[in-house]
Parts: C-alpha cells; structure tokens; sequence
C-alpha cells in the first residue's frame, strides 16, 4: 500500500516569545500573565473553543460544562483567589454566584452532611452525627486553616525563582516555614492525630477523594489546606453563564493585551534544536517558532507523544513510576423537568452506597446542577443535571459500534437508578440525555486516556513529588494539572502563574 505523504512543512509568522500548545485554564493562564508582560504569545489550541476540562457544549437550548463546575478561586481578598486575579490582569471580570453548600454528602451509614459556606455551621452538621470527636473534628480542620492561612499571606508565584523565594521569605517568614512544614504531609497522618472514630475517618477520606481522586492517606495537606478553608473563606462560586466564561474572558483579556490564540491547531510534534525546545509543528504541516514553549497538554501526553521517545528525560521516566493516570469518567448531561428536584436541592451531590467502593468503577457518584444558581443555562421550567463517576478506558475499547452504544445505555441506566433515590421521578421526568465515556474525554479533552489527571501510585511525602514548571529540555515547560499542585482550576491557574513567572524571568521579561 502507498504510503500517504506527510503535509508540507510551512514556517508561519515572526518568531515568538512563547508558545502555548492548549488553552486549559493552565495555559490561558500563562499566555494572559506572559501578555500581560509584553510578551509576544501564540496558544494553539485543537479544539474549536478553548477550556478544555472546564470548556461548555449547547444542545436544544441546555449549556452544559464539559468537566469543572464547582469552582475556587474567584474570592475578593487574600492571595489564593487566583481566576479573579487572572482576569483581573488583562482587565476582565467575570460576575458569579455563590454557593451556598459546597456539597451534599450522600453516604453509606445514614451520614446525610452539607458542607455550608460557613464554616461554624459546617462543623456543627458533622459534630451531630459525631458528638464524641467534637474537639477532634474542630482540631483537624483548624489545622488545614493553618496552611490556608499561610498561603493567603504570600503571592503565589514559581517555587522555580530564587530572588521571589527570598523575598518571599523575608517578608513572610513564619508562613514560608508553616508551608514547608507541610509540604512532604498527607491529609490522613494528619486526620489521625486527632480524630479515632473509623467511620469519621472514612468521612474524611470521601472529603479528599471528591477532589484528589485518592484517598486521605495518599492526599497532599497543602492541597486540603486550601480545599477545605477557602470554601469557607473566598467560597465556592459559579460564574454566571457558566464555567465556559471563563476561558472566554481569559482569551479576551489575552486577545486585547496582543496575544493571539489558534483553533483547530493541533500540535503533532515539539521542535527541538540541539536538545533544546525551539517551536512546534502543527498537524496540518505549519510550523512556528519561539523562545519558549508551554505545554498545557498532561505529561503523558507532552513526553510519550508530542517529543521523541528517544529524548525523554529521565526524571519524566521516574515521574511515571511515581504517579499513574486516574481513570476517567462516565458523564451524563441531563436535561430535567424542574419539579424533579425536590424543594431546597443543593448544586453538588456526592452520592455512595458502599465505603468499599469509594474508590471503584462507578463507585462514587459526583452531580453537579449549576442552574440552581443560573437558571439561563437551560430553557425555562428545565434544570440540567450533569452527573458523572470513575471509569477506565480499557473497558471502552475494542467494541463494536452497537457494542459500545448498549454498553452506553447500560452504564447510563445504572447512574440514574442510583439518582432516583435522591431525585424520584428523575428517569420520567428526562428531556435530554448524553452520554460521554473516557473514550469522549480523550476525544475532546485531548488528555491520554480521558485521564483525570495524576495520582501517587503509592503514598508520596506530600506534594514533594509534583514537577513545577521547567522541565529537563531547555526552553520546554509543563502546565496545568499534571505539575505542582495538581487538579482543579484554582490550582492550575497557580501553576499558570508560577509557569509564566519563571518564563518571564528566563526571557529577561
Ligand atoms: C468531569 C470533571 C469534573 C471536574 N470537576 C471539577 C470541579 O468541579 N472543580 C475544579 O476545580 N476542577 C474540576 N475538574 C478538574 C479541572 O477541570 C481540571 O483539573 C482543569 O480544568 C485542567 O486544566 P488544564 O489547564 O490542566 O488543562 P485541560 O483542561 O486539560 O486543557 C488542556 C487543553 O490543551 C488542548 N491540547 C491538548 N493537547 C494539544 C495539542 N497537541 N495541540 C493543541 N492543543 C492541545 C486540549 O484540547 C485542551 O483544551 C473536573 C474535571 C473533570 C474531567
């Protein structure tokens, strides 16, 4: 058989300070901070509309969020409200919604807890079912409060830049210690100093997993430092229009401070030049060249597909063997008639019937229903419900067409037998269903196997594990939820700050 020929190759445009291959909320992080600086920035993007995880799709009138919706960041005061102060650097704002309760636990044993904005009332809803760890359950939290609170102290800039860590540490030197302190923690070693009951600690466990994916033992402190304290502090916030708006308004911002962003530009390889990273070529043969270049893609796919096998660096090989992909997810988008919901439905839900299972295939159930805070989101009278849990691709692939649809419908039909005994009538009262798997996460996200993202293969000293934002090739940075410090959109638009501060230091910015 012939073989196709590759597309030409065409060199496109001056050369630029900086690439940006995705448009996550990581990389439109770092290529508004760069711009912003006067930096001459390009993001290429393969999809049609930038975010990524935290993009947005409409179908017969509903605007679903493809991935995040319960969203940190967008407090008014301290250091870690990080997406305001994202947009607030190319001039945008974004009007959002706060949420009363961050989520509604529906566990196994009767443990039926809102976790309120307000912290008091918080603990109050938990000490009800557990009276005997009272002062337990306020010592524990208190503690994550204390690494929240030295991080609200400081800017969050690259961990890279010794003249920031010095100055840092001279202005700030109690919560500089605090932090390293708690680096190399675990949020499980930490839980049991002061908490005995077994099923309160499972409660804690299901707190870190419905973020971190991993249980309390394999959990960073730093990262629970800022999950369990701000969503008391700054609060959980759902921005008006949806999640999507806010890579819209980080790709204005970008657009007015002379950045420039591609769709459909699909990086196929990294250039490099005698071991450094020189440009990037493009699917459709055109090639462009800068000084630096940002993957925003996750590690896997940055190492494994984008360079050479040949040039990976070692300490990429041992990352690997520390950290593995998480599985991805089954998601249902629903439409629903509004009457479903009972009266006083919160957003979030997480749903379990077996502690066993927390961890397992459809195990967790995790629901989201922004339009309890913006109704616009979906036709008058309708609600949407995007409700989604753990699956692995491997049980995806290699199917028939018919094979994967009824495969689909049968995983579907689970979920909403589980969301009936919370939403009664769900299933009668449905207007529109889709159904992705992991394989439609790869597809659309572009993340190897529809991951989630990197989770310790076994328990790690902390966050001491995760990558910052150079890596071994010159000229090459990572971003976004695969470096320092992990998932969510908070905490890769920390990595996108910490990645375009060590860049524009390197480009004498
Ligand atoms: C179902 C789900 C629910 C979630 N819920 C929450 C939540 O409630 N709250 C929260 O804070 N977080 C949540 N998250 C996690 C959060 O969405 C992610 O951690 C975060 O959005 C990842 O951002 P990122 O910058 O790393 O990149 P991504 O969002 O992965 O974006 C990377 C971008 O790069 C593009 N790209 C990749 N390769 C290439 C290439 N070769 N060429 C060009 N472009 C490329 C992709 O198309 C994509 O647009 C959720 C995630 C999922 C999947």
């Amino acid at each position: 058989m012939e073989q196709k020929p590759s597309p030409p190759v065409r060199k496109v445009g001056q050369k630029l300070d900086a690439i940006v291959i995705g448009s996550g909320i990581g990389g439109l992080v770092t290529a508004t901070q760069l711009a912003a600086k006067g930096a001459k920035v390009l993001v290429l993007e393969s999809y049609l509309i930038p975010g990524g995880s935290s993009g947005y799709f409409e179908r017969q009138g509903y605007r679903f969020d493809v991935g995040a919706s319960m969203i940190f960041g967008f407090g008014r005061k301290g250091t870690t409200n990080l997406l305001t102060r994202a947009l607030e650097a190319v001039n945008m704002t974004l009007d959002t919604i706060p949420d009363p309760v961050q989520i509604h636990y529906h566990l196994p044993d009767g443990l039926d807890v809102k976790v309120d904005r307000n912290y008091e009332q918080f603990l109050q809803n938990i000490t009800t079912y557990f009276p005997h760890e009272q002062q337990g359950i306020r010592r524990f939290y208190d503690e994550c409060w204390q690494v929240f609170n030295c991080l609200n102290r400081i800017d969050l800039l690259s961990l890279e830049e010794p003249r920031y860590l010095f100055r840092v540490f001279s202005q700030h030197p109690l919560a500089c210690l605090g932090l390293a302190k708690y680096l190399p923690c675990n949020v499980g070693d930490i839980a049991r100093r002061y908490i005995k009951d077994p099923l309160l600690l499972k409660f804690i466990d299901i707190e870190c997993y419905c973020w971190s994916v991993v249980p309390a033992d394999m959990t960073p402190m730093i990262n629970a430092g800022m999950v369990f304290s701000d969503r008391h502090y700054g609060g959980v916030n759902y921005p008006q229009g949806g999640v999507g708006q806010i890579a819209q308004k980080l790709v204005q911002g970008l657009k007015e401070v002379g950045g420039e962003i591609k769709y459909q530009a699909r990086v196929k390889k990294i250039l490099t030049r005698r071991g450094k990273a020189v440009g990037v070529e493009l699917a459709n043969g055109n090639v462009y060249y800068a000084k630096g270049i940002v993957s925003n893609a996750t590690r896997w796919d940055t190492f494994n597909k984008l360079l050479p096998e040949n040039i990976k660096p070692t300490n990429e090989k041992k990352w690997q063997q520390r950290y593995k992909k998480s599985p991805s997810f089954l998601s249902l988008h629903i439409g629903v008639r509004a009457e479903v919901l009972p009266q006083g439905t919160h957003c979030h839900h997480i749903l379990l019937d077996d502690w066993n299972q927390m961890a397992d295939v459809g195990g967790t159930i995790f629901v989201s229903i922004p339009t309890l805070l913006d109704a616009n989101l979906a036709p008058a009278g309708y609600h949407i419900i995007h409700a989604f849990t753990p699956h692995w691709i491997s049980e995806w692939q290699g199917l028939s067409a018919k094979e994967y649809a009824i495969r689909k419908e049968k995983a579907a039909k689970r979920v909403i037998a589980r969301l009936e005994k919370i939403f009664p009538g769900l299933n009668a009262g449905l207007d529109y269903l889709s159904v992705g798997t992991p394989r439609t996460h790869r597809r659309f996200l572009g993340r190897e196997d529809g991951t989630y993202g990197p989770i310790p293969r076994r328990k790690l000293w902390g966050l001491l594990g995760m990558p910052l934002n150079r890596t071994a090739i010159p000229g090459l940075y990572c971003v976004g939820d695969s470096t320092f410090p992990g998932q969510g959109l908070n905490a890769v638009a920390f990595s996108g700050f910490a990645c375009a501060h060590r860049m524009g230091v390197d480009l004498g910015l």
